[in-house]
């Protein structure tokens, strides 16, 4: 028995090379506004608008990618729009939802 030939490994199904780092603008939700830049010296990520101007920085780590520091912002504006809307119905005392 000749000893097979070893194949190379297929190549994997093609993907995308680059990732993701240009995401939608949460204040002109400007489809493909926002790009993410990664400072791996500063351990800086950093997202800004192109259109608006928005921006937004955070504290990252070796790991973190630009859909991280994304998904932070969001995070961020959900929580300031949360406020808001409890100011909003300002109360003198604690009501709970039911
Ligand atoms: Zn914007």
């Amino acid at each position: 028995m000749g000893k097979r030939k070893s194949r190379a490994k297929p190549p994997p199904k093609k993907r995308m090379d680059k990732l993701d780092t240009v995401f939608s603008c949460p204040f002109c939700s400007h489809g493909t506004s926002v790009e993410c830049r990664i400072d791996m010296k500063n351990l800086i990520g950093e997202a800004s608008c192109r259109i608006c101007q928005e921006s937004f920085s955070t504290t990252i780590t070796a790991l973190t990618e630009p859909i991280d520091i994304y998904s932070e912002w969001i995070d961020e504006c959900e929580r300031v729009n949360n406020l808001e809307d409890e100011e909003g119905s300002h109360t003198d005392s604690e009501v709970l939802p039911p």
